[in-house]
Parts: structure tokens; C-alpha cells; sequence
């Protein structure tokens, strides 16, 4: 396991904050270049405004924001949380969520969620890699925003075959009952945390079932958004 890093992931610049993990260069670098939808995230001309694809094919979840793209170097990080347990990175990436969060919350896009839940791993998987990443960065976000978090908000009730092994209508047939609501959301205003948005299919089932059990919204925060 990596331990807290007192220089900058990206330059190696010396940190005032450890925590923060990247330095305020090396952060204004990291925006998305191309102004996106604030709903479904793909490239719009207005950043404000729902897309086309929106008003033709409404998302399940009415917002959604990210980091970045899936490219360097989000796409390496994700990747070594991911697969090697770089427990180091979650308290960086999650600030790189929080600060995406504060931005739109500036621009008027998004209201404070009543409650935080994650993307649940399945009992399998979890065990294989030994914890839920996202788990611990949903932690650190309702931590610094004041949010509760519902860890066990929702549950994966069967193993699902590797989503991006499949194409897009497949992807909505695995899914279909792959999750339960375990917590009552009537009225509550969700935010759903991923790691990276592909088609949007298993945020957009999750969000589904939310919809269904009473909520009365539900926001999408994620590291990347592949465009
Ligand atoms: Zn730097
Ligand atoms: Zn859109």
C-alpha cells in the first residue's frame, strides 16, 4: 500500500497539505476541455441547458458531474485504485469530486443531495479485491460536505457479468434486477457515486430503482465520463 505523499502526484512539487495530493497548477490543468451536457455529461454546446439527446431520451438521473474524461492521468489512477489498491489515491480523487461538486454548485446546476450513496461492488468482488474503493471516497465526500452516506444504501443482489465486456443492450439486460434499495428515500434528493461513467447504464439502473422507491431526485458524481 502507497502512504499519503507529501509532494504533488502529478509534478512532485512539495505540498503545504499532504491531503491534498495534487498541487493548484496541476489541478486548474485537469478540467474538462469541452463544454458538456449537465445531465447526461456528453459534449453540448450548452453547458446550462439539457442536451437534445436529453429531451429525446431523458437520463434517469437529472445531473450528473465528473473530473474528467477517461484519459491520463485520472484513467491511470482510477485504474491503480481499482486493481491495486492504491487506498492512498481515494482521499485525493475524492477531493477532486468534492471541488468538481462546489463548481457546479456555484453555477446554480446542482442542489445539496439529502443523502450519499455509492455503486455497490458484489459480495464476490468486493472480497477479491478486499474493499469498495468507492466506498471510501463516498466516505471522505459526505465527510467534507455534510452529507450522510448510506454505505449499505444499496445492494448488488446478483453477480452481473463485466459491464464493459458487453454492448450497450446486453448491458441493460444484465442489469436488469441486479440491485436492491435497502433504505427508504421517499422525498430525498440522492447523490450517486461511481468511479467512471461508460453508457451510463448502471448509474442509470440505480437511479431507476431510486426513482421508483420515492426519491425525489438523484445527481451522479464520478471520477471520469468517457465522451
Ligand atoms: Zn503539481
Ligand atoms: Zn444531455
Amino acid at each position: 500500500m502507497l502512504s499519503m505523499p507529501t509532494v504533488c502526484w502529478l509534478c512532485r512539487m512539495p505540498l503545504a497539505l499532504p491531503a491534498q495530493g495534487i498541487c493548484s497548477l496541476c489541478l486548474r490543468q485537469l478540467s474538462v476541455a469541452t463544454p458538456c451536457c449537465p445531465r447526461c455529461g456528453l459534449p453540448s454546446l450548452h453547458t446550462h441547458t439539457e442536451c437534445g439527446r436529453c429531451l429525446l431520451h431523458p437520463p434517469f438521473w437529472q445531473r450528473m458531474i465528473f473530473v474528467t474524461d477517461w484519459q491520463p492521468p485520472l484513467r491511470e489512477w482510477v485504474k491503480q485504485l481499482k486493481f491495486f489498491g492504491a487506498t492512498a489515491l481515494s482521499m485525493m480523487l475524492a477531493r477532486l469530486i468534492l471541488l468538481s461538486w462546489l463548481t457546479a454548485r456555484r453555477q446554480g446546476l446542482l442542489d445539496k443531495p439529502d443523502l450519499l450513496l455509492c455503486v455497490p461492488l458484489h459480495r464476490k468482488r468486493a472480497w477479491q479485491r478486499g474493499y469498495n474503493q468507492m466506498d471510501d471516497i463516498t466516505r471522505h465526500l459526505a465527510h467534507w460536505t455534510g452529507c450522510p452516506y448510506a454505505a449499505a444504501g444499496v445492494k448488488r443482489q446478483r453477480q452481473t457479468r463485466i459491464q464493459h465486456q458487453l454492448r450497450a443492450s446486453a448491458r441493460k439486460r444484465n442489469l436488469r434486477g441486479a440491485f436492491r434499495v435497502e433504505r427508504a428515500v421517499k422525498g430525498l434528493h440522492i447523490a450517486l457515486v461511481d468511479d467512471v461513467i461508460t453508457t451510463g447504464s448502471t448509474v442509470g439502473e440505480i437511479s431507476r430503482i431510486l426513482l421508483a422507491a420515492g426519491a425525489a431526485s438523484v445527481q451522479v458524481w464520478s471520477l471520469c465520463r468517457t465522451l
